[in-house]
């Protein structure tokens, strides 16, 4: 479909926020690009250039071998500014003080300056930067760059987000934590406790930022989600239709892991091809669709009492279960867990608890799984969805709750435990009971027909995704037109 230009390909610059959540899908994202015939370069910092490496090559070497032409990603490295963090310390999930999370956001800013010179010196046609940045949409306009807009989120959550800033319905509710807060102008009734939303009087630069970020993305040239029509319909009407934002789907990039364009290598590239995982073949000797997944991504901090009840609701379940459990809740392991819990792990019996990186996206693919307790980071979410994979939803804050609506009232494809509270700080959150897990995964995995009703519509989702990615598929079109009208914009450009 893209309009090729042999000798002088489209050029993207991608910008991501050091984060794994930003990282993966910016990497696969420009994946998905160069395979369409676009130079592509990322710009990051030494130790995220490395995280990323592995996809990359992966990447490289997928696009060598699929006809032969090879435009190879670039990662071109600016040093991590100094501002105090220990070295190495680049990436937010190695964050973990509050004063450490102000060092790291004020060297977030102090990005701008190599952004700027990079784009002075290399001039591409249109940069892909993360939304986070928001003085990026400036930086590309004072250099004649598009700029396109990317956050790792859902178009509906990004329509929640857009209502919350422009109408703060928070502010007007009751102060009951349990009050119902109508997000208005939305193409369903959407209502959230006011305790599961952001408060703006208690955040309120956080609150100001969203803003910034909101208006930065409308400002702009366009923004890309990784998500296809098919998932969110109504929602990328309402974007487009209703709001007036330019918007083109790429995603799910989770649905390309194993093909021939792949990006992934079957997992999300940060896994190590040359690992050999125990979890894995754990799996390989358990039934279909028997073992619940449980993960909180690379961001999210869990308190001891809230392991505690996870490990309860899991030994309650009945269910075998691979659980990735971050390194904070190793020195406490005798603390949380409950008595038998550890006779439950021991040798592998019920199940399995990994410390440290999990191959996500190979377990979610598994035959073996049939559950996944996530608390709806999108690339989770889009990664069960693609792997036909139904949830148990547990969020704690960012666009986790409105995550949890789309997929447990729109999709139909997931339960929540009833998580409350939007809280990072850990003695902020109302318990949730091992009772509550353990029910929420008999919905889930159980055999009724409610159950069944929901793998049956996990499955078709899965098969709209693959589709979406396909040659003719919609994401594979909307890139196609993406790349095509960035050509025709640069030929007018050249001609004025
Ligand atoms: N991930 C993984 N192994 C782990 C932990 C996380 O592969 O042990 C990946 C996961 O597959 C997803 C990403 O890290 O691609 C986490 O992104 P998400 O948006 O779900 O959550 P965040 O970490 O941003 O809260």
């Amino acid at each position: 479909m893209a309009i090729k230009d042999e000798q002088h390909p489209l050029r993207i610059l991608f910008f991501p926020l050091p984060a794994p959540g930003h990282l993966i899908p910016i990497a696969d994202m420009a994946a998905i690009f160069a395979a369409r015939g676009v130079k592509c370069t990322i710009l990051t910092t030494p130790v995220n250039a490395t995280v990323i490496r592995s996809a990359v090559d992966r990447a490289n070497d997928a696009s060598r071998g699929a006809d032969g032409t090879l435009l190879p990603i670039d990662i071109a490295v600016v040093p991590f500014p100094d501002v105090g963090l220990p070295p190495g310390v680049e990436c937010g999930s190695a964050v973990n003080s509050q004063a450490d999370r102000e060092k790291f956001y004020h060297a977030i800013r102090l990005l701008r300056e190599p952004f700027e010179r990079f784009l002075a010196e290399t001039r591409p046609d249109a940069v892909v930067s993360d939304s986070f940045f928001d003085w990026s949409v400036d930086a590309a306009a004072e250099h004649g760059v598009r700029r396109l807009g990317f956050i790792p989120t859902s178009l509906f959550a990004r329509s929640c987000v857009d209502s919350m800033v422009r109408n703060n319905p928070v502010e007007a509710a009751p102060e009951d934590p349990d009050a119902p807060v109508l997000l208005p102008g939305l193409p369903h009734r959407v209502e959230l406790r006011r305790s599961q939303m952001l408060d703006p009087k208690k955040r309120p630069e956080y609150w100001t930022f969203l803003q910034r970020v909101n208006a930065a993305d409308g400002r702009s040239y366009g923004e890309v989600f990784n998500s296809f029509r098919e998932l969110e319909p109504d929602y990328m009407k309402h974007y487009t239709t209703t709001l007036g934002r330019r918007t083109w789907f790429f995603g799910p990039v989770a649905a390309l892991a194993g093909k021939d364009v792949a990006t992934r290598g079957g997992d999300n590239g940060l896994s190590r091809p040359d690992t050999d995982y125990g979890c894995l073949r754990w799996m390989d000797a358990k039934p279909a669709r028997s073992v619940v997944y449980v993960s909180f991504g690379t961001m999210s901090h869990i308190s001891p009492p809230e392991l505690r009840e996870l490990a309860r609701g899991l030994d309650l379940s009945g269910k075998s279960f691979v659980w990735v459990i971050g390194s904070a809740a190793t020195s406490e392991s005798a603390e949380w867990m409950p008595d038998g819990f550890a006779e439950l792990t021991a040798g592998g019996e019920r199940g399995l608890i990994v410390r440290g990186w999990a191959p996500q996206m190979q377990i979610l693919n598994h035959p073996a799984v049939g559950g996944f307790v996530t608390h709806c980071g999108w690339n989770s979410t889009l990664e069960a969805v693609s792997a036909g994979v139904p949830m148990v939803t547990w969020p704690r804050g960012a666009d986790q709750f409105y995550n949890e609506k789309l997929v447990v009232d729109q999709l139909k494809v997931g339960v929540g435990v009833g998580s409350m509270d939007y809280a990072w700080k850990l003695d902020a959150r109302r318990a949730v009971s091992g009772e509550a897990i353990a029910e929420a995964v008999e919905r889930v995995m159980g055999h009724g027909e409610d159950a069944e009703a929901m793998q049956k519509r996990a499955e078709e989702l899965k098969e709209k995704a693959a589709s979406a990615v396909e040659k003719g598929g919609s994401s594979y079109d909307d890139v196609g037109r993406l790349v095509d009208e960035l050509l025709m914009v640069r030929r007018k450009t050249v001609n004025v």
